[in-house]
């Protein structure tokens, strides 16, 4: 194929040559493990089972998931299953452990096969909730494709500003593309998040926003937009930044101040925003992976 899946367009053949997210044609894993560190209604008692994928079509220069993301070729090891039937059986065998939910995190460049792990898994009698975790850079038509295998759509929304999208994540054009994926998926699911008795949820959305030091401009015209499209939407406000790497741009060597985060809850709250999550300044030091170990997260 000639990849159009994402908004960039590389127009590559998977086949034989890689665009700019670095994944050829087969799906790869790092790893599928239970995880506890969604929100509640997807996490429920026993948490989700997430599927990690490799590579990423946004490479943001201070991902804390970077091992997997910027990932050269197979050189790290870092890839566990390749193909989606070793993906379902994965899945299938990690199922056995969590709640009936599967995470897909950052699927856009895999978006393609989603349609057939769904369907293994149906074939094995397995009909899980599923989440599409991405970074909200997807096309529309990915998304309406999607529409008939995804429950729960758990984008990020990072960026208003053009400028910070193309020095942070190579993508200038992040806002207006975020902005219409997170419309489509509005009108997909609208903005309520049923659950069942458990308290799991089982269709929806949840817009996640991180907050990154030094930006807080950037963060309040994010969460503008959210509240314009609708405030009933569920969103989850992050506070988790902490730098992943060394020798970051501007201020990402640091983490968010009390005073920056304050900002941004006094603006969420002025917005009239009130389903969702606002995470405490804490949880920076909770959030870091080792994907070097299967239970990436320590569970
Ligand atoms: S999925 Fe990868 S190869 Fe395809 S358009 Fe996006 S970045 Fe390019």
């Amino acid at each position: 194929m000639n990849c159009v899946l994402c908004p960039r367009a590389c127009k590559v053949d998977r086949a034989v040559n890689i665009g700019f997210c670095g994944a050829s044609a087969e799906p790869e894993v790092a790893t599928i493990c239970v995880h506890q560190g969604e929100e509640p209604p997807l996490c429920g008692k026993k948490g989700i089972c997430n599927v990690f994928f490799a590579h990423c079509n946004l490479k943001c220069i201070y991902c804390q998931n970077h091992d997997i993301s910027s990932l050269s070729a197979q050189s790290t090891g870092l890839i566990r299953y390749r193909g989606v039937e070793a993906i379902v059986e994965g899945i299938a065998q990690t199922l056995t452990h969590t709640e009936n939910i599967v995470g897909f995190v950052t699927p856009t460049h895999y978006a393609n096969h989603i349609p057939a792990i769904v369907e293994g898994l149906h074939a094995r009698g397995l009909f899980p909730t599923t989440v599409y975790n991405t970074g909200g850079y997807d096309t529309v038509e990915t998304l309406r494709m999607l529409a008939p295998y995804i429950d729960i759509y758990l984008p990020d929304f990072k960026y208003m500003d053009p400028d910070l999208a193309l020095r942070y994540s190579h993508a200038k054009d992040y806002p207006a593309v975020a902005l219409k994926g997170l419309k489509e998926m509005y009108d997909q699911k609208g903005s309520s998040l049923p659950t069942d008795d458990d308290g799991l949820a089982y269709r929806g959305i949840i817009v996640r926003h991180l907050v990154l030091p030094g930006q807080i401009g950037n963060s309040l015209a994010v969460l503008d937009e959210i509240a314009d499209l609708s405030p009933n939407l569920h969103v989850a406000l992050m506070a988790q930044y902490y730098p992943p790497l060394e020798g970051l741009p501007d201020q990402l060597n640091r983490t968010l101040t009390e005073d920056e985060y304050d900002q941004v809850t006094e603006h969420f709250y002025a917005l009239g925003l009130h389903r969702g999550w606002v995470q405490e300044l804490s949880a920076q030091s909770n959030y870091r992976p080792d994907f070097t170990k299967q239970q990436a997260f320590g569970l």
